[in-house]
């Protein structure tokens, strides 16, 4: 059975779809078996995967209007050695087709089920906003994992996004759990970024990763070559800080 988890922070640019690639790589590398969902219509985690998201026999999209299945509309990335269930602009049509469906924040977890014994982990890209998809993703999830930049505004906005996860576990998914709050593009020469870390362990404890991911240019530079950063450069620090986050989160799903 595969554990399922949503990469989410209603924030832009804070880290997500690097995160979700470089994760699947990571576990990738530790032979685990993944499947990384791209539920952002900015297809940016389908790119990253060396993947063309322009022209999509198959998408997200139709799999969750029930027009595809996930057997039919995944691909293989060969440059992190991870299966995708690939987006694009499409996907934000969904938003507003769903409406109408039954059924409509069980979609994604419903497809799913019927690839569940084939994967040890599935990540989910979410899109930054607390919308119908990103909620798809939450009930699919058994738990999230929250990128933060650690600076002066990356609490702000955190309790719109755990109240959502608390309400979605009351009504939706009593499995839903927040697995942890990962610090990434983590620049330890910055007084603040110190503090800001130092800050998120004494308020959040054990719910704070171990793993720091840093600011790396690496991890920036590899999507443009189709590639996540833990395949284009294994040994930058990047990437193995990514690959010791795959270590970190093999072990924690062994406790649940
Ligand atoms: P999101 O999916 O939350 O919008 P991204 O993962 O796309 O965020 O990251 C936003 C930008 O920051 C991208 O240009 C990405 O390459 C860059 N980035 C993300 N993580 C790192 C890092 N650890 N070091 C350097 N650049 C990073
Ligand atoms: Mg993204």
């Amino acid at each position: 059975m595969a554990k399922i988890f949503c990469v989410a922070n209603q924030k832009g640019g804070v880290g997500k779809t690097t995160t979700t690639v470089n994760l699947a790589a990571g576990l990738a590398k530790l032979n685990q078996r993944v499947l990384l969902v791209d539920l952002d219509p900015q297809g940016n985690a389908t790119m990253g995967a060396g993947i063309n998201k322009a022209g999509l026999q198959a998408s997200t999209y139709e799999v969750m209007l029930g027009n595809s299945d996930v057997v039919t509309a995944r691909q293989r990335s060969e440059a992190g050695r991870f299966d995708v269930l690939p987006a694009n602009r499409e996907l934000a049509g969904a938003e507003v087709e769903m409406v109408q469906l039954d059924n409509r924040e069980r979609r994604l977890k419903d497809a799913l089920a019927a690839v569940d014994k084939e994967y040890d982990f599935v990540l989910i890209d979410c899109p930054p906003a607390l919308s119908m998809l990103t909620l798809n993703g939450l009930c699919a999830a058994h738990g999230v994992i929250i990128p933060m930049q650690c600076e002066y505004y990356a609490l702000e906005g955190l309790s719109d996004l755990v109240n959502t996860i608390k309400k979605v576990h009351a009504n939706l998914n009593q499995d839903l759990k927040i697995i942890g709050l990962l610090r990434v593009m983590f620049d330890p020469r910055m007084t603040l970024s110190q503090q800001v870390s130092a800050q998120l362990e004494q308020h959040f404890g054990d719910k704070v990763f171990k793993t720091i991911i840093p600011r790396n240019v690496r991890l920036a530079e590899a999507p443009s070559y189709g590639m996540p950063g833990v395949t284009f450069d294994p040994a930058s620090k990047g990437a193995q800080a990514y690959i010791a986050f795959g270590a970190e989160m093999v072990k924690r799903i062994k406790k649940m």
